[in-house]
């Protein structure tokens, strides 16, 4: 079901003082570039009645480019129970704008537990998107578009990484990670020797001045980065493994004739090896032709 603020039309005029209908506004930010602030962004900023965000100093700059004089409410991941019910008691008779320090909230970013509760309260909801640093990333990073799977941060403790990595190993998609400089070189290390040679690109500083994406496998991006700490802004995208189970007859051909000679872990080694297949996938298939 779609709900929307009752009044609130695509052309709605922008006058100044004018306040929106009651109820909760996504607002999409910039990622790094204030002319990426969308005109329905800026008036939606405007016209609320109050703006929940995260940081309050990095939203003034926001809500200057906008020209709004609207109050902040500070909302972030850890805040109390009663800040949200608060602004949920808030939403149901005034207009609530939530902005994230960058690009869309909700992604990587608070609000998916007051979305959440205003819609089980029956109250509208609605959004002005725009940017997002993951598809931001994807459009220009030249890997696969069709199938992609947003994986935000990976946990800091290398096991948890691993094991993070690992889980996502055999997705047929492009993979997209949220990471930071000083973690990146190790990262990649990480993913170079659970993923092979991947092609895989590094985004930095997007839509800003010191916009970068290097473009390569996953060993020789491990390589480059090597004892560096990139500075800014950094997503993290790795190519689909080549030939995701292209054919599961030419797999299962495969597994037969290595298996005639080998166990199943063996058996499923080479294979994976050879048709560039998660192991874990190959493995499994193996066990399921054995038995
Ligand atoms: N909500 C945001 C979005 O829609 O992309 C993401 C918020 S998350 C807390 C912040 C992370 O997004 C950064 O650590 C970085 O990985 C990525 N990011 C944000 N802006 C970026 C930019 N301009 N270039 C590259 N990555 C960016």
């Amino acid at each position: 079901m779609i709900s929307a603020p009752p009044d609130e039309t695509e052309t709605a005029p922008d006058a100044g003082a004018e306040r929106l209908p009651p109820g909760l506004y996504i607002v999409a930010g910039p990622i790094g570039n204030l002319e990426d602030l969308s005109p329905r962004a800026a008036r939606y900023l405007r016209q609320a009645d109050i703006v929940a965000c995260e940081d309050t100093r990095v939203t003034a700059k926001l809500l200057r480019a906008a020209g709004s004089d609207r109050p902040m409410l500070p909302y972030h991941e850890h805040s109390a129970a009663h800040v949200e019910e608060r602004l949920l008691e808030r939403m149901a008779r005034e207009s609530v704008a939530l902005v994230s320090d960058a690009g869309t909230p909700l992604v990587s970013d608070p609000g998916h537990g007051l979305v959440r509760a205003a819609r089980e309260r029956g109250l509208a909801v609605t959004t002005a998107p725009g940017p997002s640093a993951a598809i931001t990333a994807l459009s220009v990073s030249g890997l696969p578009t069709d199938r992609f799977l947003f994986a935000g941060f990976l946990p800091a403790k290398a096991t948890a990484r691993d094991k993070a990595i690992s889980a996502v190993a055999g997705v047929p998609a492009t993979l997209i990670f949220y990471e930071t400089g000083p973690r990146l070189a190790a990262t990649l290390t990480a993913m170079a020797a659970a993923l092979g040679g991947r092609q895989a690109a590094v985004a930095r500083e997007l839509t800003k001045r010191h916009e970068e994406l290097v473009s390569g496998s996953l060993p020789e991006l491990a390589e480059r980065y090597a004892g560096t700490e990139p500075k800014g802004e950094i997503v993290l995208l790795v190519g689909p493994p080549e030939a995701e189970v292209s054919s599961a007859d030419a797999l299962d051909q495969a597994l037969r004739t290595a298996l005639l000679t080998m166990p199943a872990g063996k058996a499923a080694a080479s294979v994976a090896a050879a048709l560039g297949v998660p192991r874990s996938e190959v493995y499994a298939r193996a066990l399921e032709l054995k038995a």
